[in-house]
């Protein structure tokens, strides 16, 4: 039997295994940086294919290296551990509301089949370089109080699973990063799109003076109102982002007033900044933040912008692509495969992956329902698991044969937007910023400071 052969028919020899994993995952889910449950049951079962792991430790997660013994690249296969809170979703766990309304759990089966199929025998015969498997948390940006709380313990750094992943060295010498997210949207088949959009999520607080809403509201500085001019500025604003952007602003008030016969001294929103390019989100979210700013000065209030950098734009690699496209088409026909999805405007972390390397991040079919709803799971297994799985490890192949030929032109062709994780790491600190937007000079001049580079 040929190498590609023996891998596609190991990984159909797991099929009962990873579809009883989808189902328990399913049921058994867990949010970001709480998926220890989700964590052992993996561990447990890589464990048991003969790996050896290394554990992320004080948060769940862990890596496990194939060597080919041969020199050539590392290339790292994922899959998420997390779900999000869904507490209306029929098989939402009654006590946390968590629910895998994105299919990550399936993400973890899939895993299952291409790490046992890349561990048969022969199975890396015709392979050079290594391959690592690296099971993450915490995609979805969720449950940011919680995710703030272990950062000021010292437990994280950063929010986004992969980021805090690539900060605790445990993707060093990694080469490439590719993994397969269900999607409702390509039954029976796979989907390729260029990317999808980054964010700065934002915290904003404007504080006035409270008084009589009644007997003497001119003894008061609205906050509200500063607000409200804050936003009608941001919405004027909108007019001037190109369409080429994708740019995406949507706040919401969290804290709109105290009592309705007082005038509001403290507002609270929250927004993001999406877009598609790192210039156009630090250019645009800065006139946001102008914007902002100014609304404070309108009323003589003030406003503090806390922004942080959420994820960078995704850019799926062009050539990781169009290797992609021949290995799909050997697990399903070719018109199950859509090779030119749109522009996604969502986001996630293997957006940072792709400024430092090249990444693919491709949807399988597979799930019915809405991404993130209350209905949505995995309906046709086959597809989201065997032929996700299928596609894995002929990509792998493809990849790594050959002394991992195609591997390296990848690598040689790509473009980062970040030399190094250091200097990744510097640009995503800097974003962090907690200023006064509106800073009240002595001499009664305003300076509006809004800047965060
Ligand atoms: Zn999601
Ligand atoms: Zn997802």
């Amino acid at each position: 039997m040929d190498t590609k052969a023996l891998l596609l028919d190991t990984v159909a020899q797991h099929r009962t295994e990873m579809f009883k994993a989808e189902q328990h995952i399913f049921k058994n889910a867990e949010t970001g940086f709480r998926e220890w449950k989700t964590n052992a049951y993996m561990t447990e079962k890589f464990e048991a294919m003969g790996y050896t792991l290394t554990q992320a430790g004080n948060i769940p997660g862990f890596i496990a290296d194939l060597d080919t013994g041969r020199p050539g690249p590392k290339i790292c296969i994922m899959a998420e551990l997390d779900s999000l809170i869904v507490p209306d979703h029929p098989d939402a766990v009654s006590d946390t509301g968590a629910a895998h309304a994105c299919g990550h759990h399936a993400q973890c089966a899939a895993l299952l089949g291409v790490a046992a199929a890349l561990k048969a025998p022969g199975a890396l015969d015709e392979l050079s370089g290594s391959i690592r498997f690296a099971v993450v948390p915490a995609e979805e940006l969720i449950e940011i109080g919680y995710r703030e709380s272990l950062r000021r313990q010292g437990i994280i750094k950063y929010f986004g699973g992969k980021v805090e992943f690539l900060y605790r060295g445990l993707l060093d010498g990694v080469d490439i990063i590719y993994m397969v997210h269900t999607s409702a949207n390509h039954p029976g088949g796979f989907g390729i799109s260029p990317g999808n959009n980054g964010c700065i999520t934002k915290n904003i607080e404007y504080k006035g003076r409270a008084a009589h809403a009644g007997g003497s509201p001119h003894r008061g500085v609205n906050a509200l109102y500063a607000a409200q001019m804050g936003l009608a500025a941001i919405n004027a604003l909108r007019e001037t982002f190109k369409d080429s952007d994708h740019i995406r602003v949507h706040p919401i008030i969290t804290e709109g007033g105290q009592a309705v016969n007082a005038i509001p001294d403290r507002v609270k929103l929250e927004s993001y900044v999406r877009g598609s390019n790192l210039e156009a989100i630090v250019a645009e979210n800065r006139k946001v933040n102008r914007a902002l700013a100014a609304g404070a000065a309108a009323l003589g209030a003030e406003v503090v912008l806390s922004d942080r950098f959420g994820y960078m734009p995704l850019q799926n690699d062009a050539n990781l692509s169009k290797l992609a496209l021949e290995c799909m088409a050997q697990v399903v026909p070719e018109d199950k495969i859509s090779p030119n999805e749109p522009w996604s405007s969502g986001s996630t972390d293997m957006g940072d992956m792709s400024t430092l390397m090249p990444v693919l991040h491709p949807m399988v079919g597979g799930a019915c329902g809405v991404g993130h709803g209350n209905n949505y799971r995995i309906d046709d297994p086959e597809t989201a698991l065997v032929k996700c799985a299928q596609f894995q490890v002929l990509f792998a192949h493809k990849l790594l044969s050959d002394g991992a030929k195609a591997a390296r032109e990848v690598i040689a062709a790509k473009k980062v937007v970040f030399s190094s994780k250091e200097e990744y790491f510097a640009f995503v600190d800097k974003v962090a910023m907690d200023k006064e937007g509106a800073v009240y000079n002595s001499d009664g001049t305003i300076t509006l400071d809004y800047t965060n580079l």
